[in-house]
């Protein structure tokens, strides 16, 4: 039996798993991404703990292809470029350094949430839809668009760069050099700022006051915020303001049938959805109102690692871009 390895770079972590023609996961891994600041070293690590994973089912399958989605990410090209989030600085030929270690395997590349898209089109919640748009909310923000059909990977191949877009000239500075980017508000370092940037503002007592700022998570602030804590709670509030005002933007662009949140912040749920909706409707052109969907994706943490993977089919591929 056929089976593809998908693999989904993150800022934080890198994880990967083994899926068959029709989707089934049958197995998966993961190792840190930031420790390895050489990328030869990171490689070596990645490919020791796939073979590892493989063995769990070695016996029954044979891999036939692997996909990556990455930061900054060039399908066209396989390479990952001037990623703000990873520690890789310039351009990395990625798909070529894998093939180092897999020469009889096709290798693809693309953009992690562009990755996510093709699986929550192919596998997940997007079944069906012509058009409409994945957002991941991470360590930083990504964003695939799928516009008829087809992803828009535009004429270089960075299209839907959403958490690069200017949402505050002269805001928070961001790990792409430029400043005010939207990932630097909405995204689990974001919210981390955001927190921070709370308790300066208000006098409300609160837990988060006591936690060291190298100890400080997104899943702490949302913790606090379900407790009822006022700055967590003010802080989601911002962070679904100021998504839902982008995402007011981005609908006047491509008027999506919906929008599917994904990533780990997303696990927030309604903390981050309500107000997110709402800055999205009161934002939005009067012919859009009520009618775009915001939705969690149904393949939670895995839509990148299922897309990934699904690069591998041929008659899969056709459907990708
Ligand atoms: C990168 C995107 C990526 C996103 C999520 C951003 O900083 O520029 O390419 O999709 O982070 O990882
Ligand atoms: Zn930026």
């Amino acid at each position: 039996r056929e089976v593809a390895l998908g693999i989904d770079i993150g800022g934080t972590n890198t994880k990967f798993g083994f899926i068959d023609r029709n989707g089934e996961f049958l197995t998966s891994g993961s190792i840190l991404t930031a420790q390895h600041a050489d990328i030869l070293d990171f490689l070596k690590e990645l490919y020791m703990a796939i073979e590892k994973t493989f063995d769990e089912i070695r016996t029954d399958y044979v891999l036939v292809g692997i996909g990556i989605g990455a930061p900054n990410g060039n399908y066209y090209k396989g390479t990952i470029e001037y990623a703000p989030n990873l520690p890789w600085p310039g351009v990395i030929h990625f798909t070529d350094m894998l093939k180092e270690y897999y020469p009889h395997l096709p290798v693809y590349l693309t953009n992690d949430a562009d990755a996510a898209a093709i699986g929550e089109m192919i596998y997940g919640g997007a079944k069906g839809m012509k058009d409409f748009i994945v957002i991941t909310l991470g360590t930083g923000l990504g964003s695939g668009i799928v516009s008829n059909g087809h992803l828009i990977y535009g004429h270089d191949g960075f299209a839907g760069e959403l958490g690069h877009v200017i949402v505050s000239p002269n805001g928070r500075q961001c790990g792409c050099g430029r400043q005010g980017c939207l990932e630097t508000y909405v995204s689990a370092t974001g919210v981390k700022r955001t927190a921070y940037k709370m308790m300066s503002k208000y006098n409300y007592p609160s837990d988060l006051r006591n936690i060291p700022f190298n100890e400080m998570t997104a899943q702490l602030v949302w913790e606090s915020a379900v407790k009822g804590d006022m700055i967590a709670i003010n802080t989601f509030k911002y962070t679904g303001k100021m998504l839902g005002e982008a995402l007011a933007n981005v609908v006047a662009i491509t008027s999506p049938e919906a929008i599917f949140l994904m990533g780990g912040l997303s696990k927030a749920g309604d903390i981050l959805f309500d107000p997110t909706k709402d800055h999205m409707e009161i934002n939005m052109m009067k012919v859009f109102s009520n009618k775009v969907k915001l939705l969690p994706s149904k393949l939670v943490k895995n839509a990148a690692i299922y897309g990934a993977s699904a690069l591998v089919w041929d008659e899969m591929k056709e459907r990708s871009w």
